[in-house]
């Protein structure tokens, strides 16, 4: 499988993330073989978060930006991490066919979201795909997410550069909202500028601190604009060491968490936590008890047995 993989066998890359993405035992160790056999031919890629509410054109922006990539030589893979986002068919925009143009392109591979799971569970599984997709020789990798709760904080967490696509006429409550992703953007790009150029040059002057640019996903008015201010971002970034350094620090922020949910799992299970647990929360509740020291208590029981 390892060498199909690296052949770039779009086949044998969607058993293998089918594979990764399996909750049986034995599954595991042998994707975790594969990952470590993989893990020399990974890193290569650009990878790509782009963030959006629903309807701001996210699919149809994936679709243009990959195919000008296409033309330019890349490969493309698009991944997702939420359930409910646009690549998976869509719980909100219902079963509309996505990315007809990208998905039946050679130099493409498209990864709909498994449609159960916690995001926890989802982002982990999309950050071995991601490997996955670099061993098969994808050099540009888009996670795709939609604009809501923690999603964004993940797919941040597993690329280079994070695009935030936003419409010319969101309300001002919508951007508030938003305010924490914002912060989070490295590039904002405001999408759909046909339909409205001068409430698209307003909304630009609304967004402070991040680079912002007007675009068309429809007609592919400022695509190629978008791709080279992201080329640029990363160039500088490669050039000053802040690329490989963000890299660096997802990696083991990654082993982390993985090491912190095993761990807390352990520790829950655990029998004496487990009996001691429901007394001493209810007393924390209560105040009858401080939680430091409930907490050093339940530790104490789980590292002396
Ligand atoms: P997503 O939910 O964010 O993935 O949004 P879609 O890509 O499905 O787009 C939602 C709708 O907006 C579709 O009907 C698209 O054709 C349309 N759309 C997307 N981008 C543009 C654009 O740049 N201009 C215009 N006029 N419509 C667009």
């Amino acid at each position: 499988m390892a060498q199909a993989i690296r052949r770039g066998d779009r086949r044998a890359l969607a058993k293998a993330i089918t594979l990764i993405e399996s909750t049986r035992a034995d599954h595991r160790l042998e994707a975790d073989t594969l990952l470590d056999t993989l893990m020399p031919d990974t890193c290569q890629s650009l990878r790509i978060g782009i963030s959006g509410v629903p309807g701001v054109g996210k699919s149809t922006f994936i679709e243009t930006l990959g195919l000008h990539l296409i033309a330019q030589g890349h490969r493309i893979a698009v991944l997702a991490v939420d359930p409910s986002s646009t690549l998976s068919g869509g719980s909100i925009l219902g079963d509309k066919t996505r990315m007809e143009r990208l998905s039946v392109n050679n130099a493409a591979f498209i990864r709909p979201t498994p449609t159960s799971g916690t995001l926890g569970g989802v982002a982990e599984h999309t950050r071995e795909a991601l490997l996955l997709c670099e061993a098969a020789g994808f050099d540009v990798v888009i996670v795709e997410t939609v604009g809501v709760g923690q999603s964004e904080t993940a797919v941040a967490g597993m690329t280079d550069l994070f695009v935030l696509l936003q419409l010319p006429n969101a309300g001002d409550d919508l951007q508030a909202i938003k305010r924490g992703v914002m912060e989070r953007a490295d590039l904002v790009v405001i999408n759909k500028a046909d339909l409205d150029a001068d409430a698209a040059t307003r909304a630009m002057a609304n967004i402070s601190g991040v680079p912002v640019m007007p675009a068309s996903a429809l007609t592919g008015d400022g695509i190629a604009a978008v791709w080279a201010a992201v080329q640029a971002q990363a160039e500088r970034r490669r050039a000053d060491g802040t690329f490989d350094k963000r890299r660096r620090d997802q990696a083991l922020a990654w082993m982390w968490d993985i090491i912190g949910a095993r761990l807390t799992a352990d520790f829950k299970r655990h029998p004496a936590v487990q009996s001691a647990l429901p007394a001493l929360q209810d007393d924390v509740i209560h105040a009858r008890t401080a939680p430091t020291v409930a907490a050093r208590s339940l530790l104490d029981l789980f590292e002396k047995s």
